[in-house]
């Protein structure tokens, strides 16, 4: 194809203005937290962190490989969930936009995302994840810095 032929395609396809008008894919707002007491695969602890979102319904798993397994064939992975609790969460940003880079969130690509509490939140990137002030993660702050003032001090 010649060179210039190929330009004007992709100018013409791919024009930022074309943009206008689209709006960002919309996350799931019914999304099923599924509890359990015994990872599915392994018979590990689930855990919050280590989820994987198929068909508006959260698994957690006990480690990365157990997820991947479920990821790989997950049907013979739900057969063995035992006891499941469903608890209905709500989706912290329905406008699919990531609440820390504020980019689109690709929900069809398995997007990153975090239960917390009765609260799922999706994201753009893995970076993003718990970035968006996470009560039971956030670093240490300068809030208690009057109360342990001397600790760094040695007594004699
Ligand atoms: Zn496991």
């Amino acid at each position: 194809m010649h060179p210039l032929m190929m330009l004007l395609m992709l100018a013409g396809g791919h024009s930022m203005m074309s943009v206008h008008g689209h709006s960002p894919e919309k996350v799931p707002n019914k999304v099923i937290d599924v509890r359990y007491q015994v990872c599915p695969v392994k018979g590990g602890k689930p855990l919050p962190k280590i989820a994987a979102l198929r068909r508006n319904r959260v698994y957690h798993f006990c480690s990365r490989e157990c997820l991947d397994a479920f990821n790989n064939n997950p049907r013979p992975v739900l057969r063995k969930i035992q006891g499941p609790q469903e608890v209905a969460l709500r989706t912290m940003n329905p406008d699919g936009l990531d609440p820390v880079s504020g980019h689109p969130i690709k929900i069809r690509r398995n997007p990153p995302f975090l239960v917390r509490g009765d609260t799922i939140t999706f994201y753009a990137t893995e970076d993003s994840i718990g970035r968006d002030g996470d009560p039971d993660n956030t670093s240490p702050t300068g809030s208690h810095s009057g109360d342990n003032k001397n600790n760094s001090g040695v007594c004699h």
